[in-house]
C-alpha cells in the first residue's frame, strides 16, 4: 500500500458541509416551489468547496488559476443570461460534454505526470488502485464527452433528431465496449501509453456510436443518462485527485441522474438497457417524416375557441414544446383565469417528456404563476379526458399522439400519451398542418371529427382567445 497524505480535519469538515448543501440543493430542486432555495444551497455548497480547495492547495500559479476561473465565470454568466428557455436542453448537453472533457484532461495529466499527483512510486510505476480509477475516469469521461456532443447537435437541430441506424451496430458496440473493459483491466498490469490512449480513443468512439441511433422519444432519457455519466466521471476524477468534495458531488450527480433516467424510462415505457444499448426499439424504416396523407381537417378561430371553452364545464390544457417556443405561458394563464371567472373548471395536464427537458412545462407554468394545484401529472389526469368537454392542446404533439398506443412501427410506440382524443372537443394549437413534433410523425388527432385546428403561433392564439373572452373578439 502507498501512503496517503492525512486529511486536514477542517478540510474534511468543510467538504462535508458542502456535501450536505448539495443534498439540500437536490431536495429543493424536487419541487418548483422550493427550487430557487435549492439552487442557492447548491451555489453555497460549491462556493465552500471551491474556496476550501483553493485555500488548502499549493497553487503553482495562482494568477493562471484565478484568471481561468474569471474567464469561466464571465462565459457562464453571459450564457446563463442570454440563453432562451427553449435552448436549455442543448446547454445542459454542452455542460455535460465539458465535464466529460475535464475528466479526460485530469486523467491524461495524471497519467503523464503521476508523481505530481502522488499516485506513483519512486520508479514512476502508477499504483494499481490509481490505474483502475484513471482507466474508469478516462473511459467514462470520453464517453460522456462524445455522447454529449452528439446529444447537443441533435437537440440544437444541427443533426436530425431521428434515429440514425448503422448496420451491425449491436455487434460493433458490444465489440468496442468489450475492448474498452478488457483494456482497462489490462492497464492495471501494463501502463504503456498505447493501452491508455487506445482506451481513450475507443471511449470517444463508443460515446458517439451509442448516441447516434437514439432519437425521438428516447432523447430525454439520453440527456439524463449523460447527466449521470458526467457525475461518475467527476467522482472518478475525485479519486485521482484525492478530493472528497468531488467524490461526493460526482456520486450525487451520478446517482440522481441514474434515478432520473430510470423514472423517465418508466414514464416512457422503455427498458433502461434498450435505451443505453442504442436504438433497440427503433425501426430504421419507421417514423422520420414519412409522406403525410392529405386528410380532411377542421380549421377554427380564436373566437370559436373562446366560445367553446367558455361554454364548457371542464377544460384540460395540454402544453408542449410549442408553448415554450412561443413563450405563451403568461397568455395561457390569463386565458385560464378568465375561464375560471366564468365558472369553468381548468386543469393542466403535464406529460413527463413534454417540451425538451424534464420538468420543462412545470418550470414555465410556475414562472407564469399557474397555481400548483391546477397542474397534474399524466397518470393523475389521464382518466379525466373522457369526462372533459375541451382538451386544449397548445404546442404539444408527440405527447398526445395515439399512434404511441397502436402503431408498432412508430418511433414513439409504447410511450404513454395523454388521451386527448377522448375529450368531447379537442382544440389543437400549432402553426401549420405541415409541422411535425420532435419524433417527426403525423398525428391522427388532427383529423378527428371532434378536433378543431387553431393554426397560428401559440402566444398569438392565446392572446386572441383572451381578447375574445374579454368580449373584444366579435
Ligand atoms: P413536439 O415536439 O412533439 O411538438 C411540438 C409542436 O409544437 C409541433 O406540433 C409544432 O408544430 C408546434 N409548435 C412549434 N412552435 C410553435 C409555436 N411557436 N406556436 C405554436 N405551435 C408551435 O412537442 P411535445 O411537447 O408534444 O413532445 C416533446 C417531444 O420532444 C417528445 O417526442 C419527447 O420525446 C421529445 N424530447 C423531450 C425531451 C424532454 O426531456 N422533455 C428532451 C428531448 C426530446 P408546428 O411546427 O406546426 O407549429
Amino acid at each position: 500500500m502507498h501512503d496517503v497524505a492525512p486529511i486536514n480535519p477542517w478540510v474534511a469538515l468543510a467538504y462535508l458541509v458542502a456535501g450536505v448543501f448539495f443534498i439540500l440543493a437536490l431536495r429543493g430542486l424536487s419541487s418548483p416551489a422550493s427550487s430557487r432555495r435549492g439552487n442557492r444551497f447548491g451555489m453555497a455548497g460549491m462556493a465552500i468547496a471551491v474556496v476550501t480547495t483553493l485555500l488548502t492547495h499549493e497553487l503553482a500559479n495562482p494568477i493562471e488559476v484565478i484568471g481561468a476561473i474569471g474567464i469561466g465565470a464571465v462565459i457562464g454568466i453571459v450564457m446563463a443570461r442570454r440563453i432562451a428557455m427553449t435552448a436549455m436542453p442543448q446547454l445542459v448537453a454542452a455542460f455535460h460534454s465539458l465535464v466529460g472533457l475535464a475528466a479526460v484532461a485530469v486523467a491524461a495529466a495524471a497519467y503523464l505526470n503521476p508523481g505530481a499527483f502522488g499516485i506513483a512510486d519512486a520508479a514512476g510505476q502508477i499504483f494499481t488502485v490509481s490505474r483502475v480509477e484513471m482507466g474508469l475516469g478516462i473511459a467514462i469521461g470520453a464517453i460522456t464527452f462524445s455522447g454529449s456532443v452528439i446529444a447537443f447537435l441533435k437537440l440544437n437541430g444541427n443533426m436530425s433528431g431521428a434515429p440514425i441506424i448503422l448496420p451491425l451496430r449491436h455487434v460493433i458496440n458490444l465489440g468496442t465496449l468489450a475492448a474498452i473493459i478488457g483494456l482497462v483491466a489490462y492497464f492495471t498490469f501494463d501502463q504503456s501509453p498505447w493501452v491508455f490512449w487506445t482506451v481513450t480513443a475507443l471511449s470517444f468512439v463508443i460515446g458517439f456510436l451509442l448516441i447516434i441511433p437514439i432519437g425521438g422519444a428516447d432523447m430525454p432519457v439520453v440527456v439524463s443518462m449523460l447527466n449521470s455519466y458526467s457525475g461518475w466521471a467527476a467522482a472518478a476524477m475525485g479519486f485521482t485527485l484525492h478530493n472528497t468534495a468531488m467524490i461526493i458531488t460526482g456520486a450525487l450527480v451520478g446517482s440522481s441522474g441514474a434515478i432520473l433516467s430510470y423514472i423517465m424510462c418508466r414514464a416512457m415505457n422503455r427498458s433502461f438497457l434498450s435505451v443505453i444499448a442504442g436504438g433497440f426499439g427503433a425501426d430504421a424504416s419507421a417514423g422520420a417524416g414519412g409522406a403525410k396523407e392529405q386528410r380532411p381537417w377542421k380549421p377554427g378561430s380564436a373566437d370559436d375557441a373562446a366560445f367553446l371553452m367558455s361554454q364548457a364545464e371542464n377544460v384540460i390544457i395540454v402544453p408542449g414544446y410549442g408553448m415554450a417556443v412561443a413563450q405563451a405561458q403568461h397568455a395561457l394563464r390569463e386565458m385560464a383565469d378568465l375561464l375560471k371567472k366564468e365558472g369553468v373548471n381548468v386543469k393542466y395536464a403535464i406529460h413527463p417528456v413534454a417540451g425538451r427537458m424534464p420538468g420543462h412545462m412545470n418550470v414555465l407554468l410556475a414562472e407564469a404563476n399557474v397555481p400548483y394545484d391546477e397542474v397534474f401529472e399524466l397518470e393523475d389526469i389521464n382518466g379525466e379526458f373522457a369526462q372533459c368537454d375541451v382538451a386544449f392542446v397548445i404546442g404539444a404533439n408527440d405527447v398526445t399522439n395515439p399512434a404511441a398506443k397502436t402503431d408498432k412501427s412508430s418511433p414513439i410506440y409504447g410511450m404513454p400519451v395523454l388521451d386527448v382524443e377522448k375529450a368531447k372537443t379537442v382544440l389543437f394549437v400549432k402553426r401549420s398542418m405541415g409541422g411535425v413534433g420532435y419524433a417527426g410523425v403525423d398525428n391522427d388527432v388532427f383529423y378527428m371529427d371532434q378536433t378543431m385546428m387553431l393554426l397560428g403561433d401559440a402566444k398569438k392564439m392565446a392572446d386572441d382567445i383572451v381578447k375574445a373572452l374579454n368580449g373584444g373578439g366579435h
